[in-house]
């Protein structure tokens, strides 16, 4: 039996001697814990432990288990980290507070009219498709610099930072490098430099030498999914 706590108290060491490595403040780094999958008994343990920040990838899923889960932890803060659906854009706006997966107009625009329709801000990132797979979501690299302009200026949308998720079988360092880059040719004179979510389990440690603001990490934390 995996012992969450022992877990995640690991990986907030490892994250905390990676940031020290590369010279970065450890409180520059977000530790996401990914708990889809895991139901609010595996959940319960993390929050005790302490932990507020949490991703999941389907809306339905976060839906059926948050809403307790928070009315016992009000201070949790959900980061949605999986592809988004316009139709989902209420729930979504209405349970999350931050998404990782903005990647084209329809859910920029979809999530732009839920946000001012419910008073709310979220935290919005922009998913880039690093390894342009078909299969996966995210603006394709070279769209990558017009599709921010366009949330910014038309759509109104301020973006806080961009997201990737490498191929399985590449080397992940040349993604985490080329997103880092991005970030830097999109921040806006005088604002900030754009958050960076990157890293999951198997690369968390490269993905802060390389800048990430913020890793996402659920099988080191929660132990092995059944299901992907
Ligand atoms: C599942 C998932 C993760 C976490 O993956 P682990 O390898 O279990 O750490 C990170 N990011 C996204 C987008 C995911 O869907």
């Amino acid at each position: 039996m995996n012992d969450v706590r022992a877990a995640l108290a690991a990986v907030k060491d490892k994250i905390a001697a990676a940031a020290a490595r590369a010279e970065r403040a450890p409180e520059d780094v977000h530790l996401i814990a990914v708990s889809k999958t895991f139901d609010g008994g595996a959940i319960t343990p993390v929050l005790a432990a302490g932990q507020r920040l949490f991703g999941e990838n389907r809306v339905q899923e976060a839906l059926a288990k948050w809403p307790a889960l928070k009315a016992d932890y009000p201070d949790v803060e959900l980061h949605l980290i999986g592809p988004l659906q316009s139709n989902k854009a209420k729930d979504a706006v209405a349970l999350f507070d931050a998404i990782h997966t903005i990647d084209r107009p329809k859910i920029a625009r979809a999530i732009a009219k839920e946000m001012a329709a419910q008073g709310k801000r979220l935290r919005l990132f922009v998913q880039v498709n690093t390894g342009e797979e078909p299969q996966k979501a995210g603006v394709m690299p070279g769209e990558a610099a017009a599709f921010v302009a366009l949330c910014r200026d038309e759509i109104g949308l301020e973006i806080a930072g961009l997201m990737a998720i490498p191929p399985a079988a590449d080397m992940v360092e040349p993604h985490f490098a080329f997103l880092a880059k991005l970030a830097d040719e999109l921040r806006l004179p005088g604002e900030p430099p754009l958050a960076l979510s990157m890293g999951m389990s198997a690369d968390y440690e490269s993905a802060i030498h390389l800048g990430a603001t913020h890793v996402r990490v659920g099988s080191a934390i929660f132990g092995g999914r059944i299901l992907a």
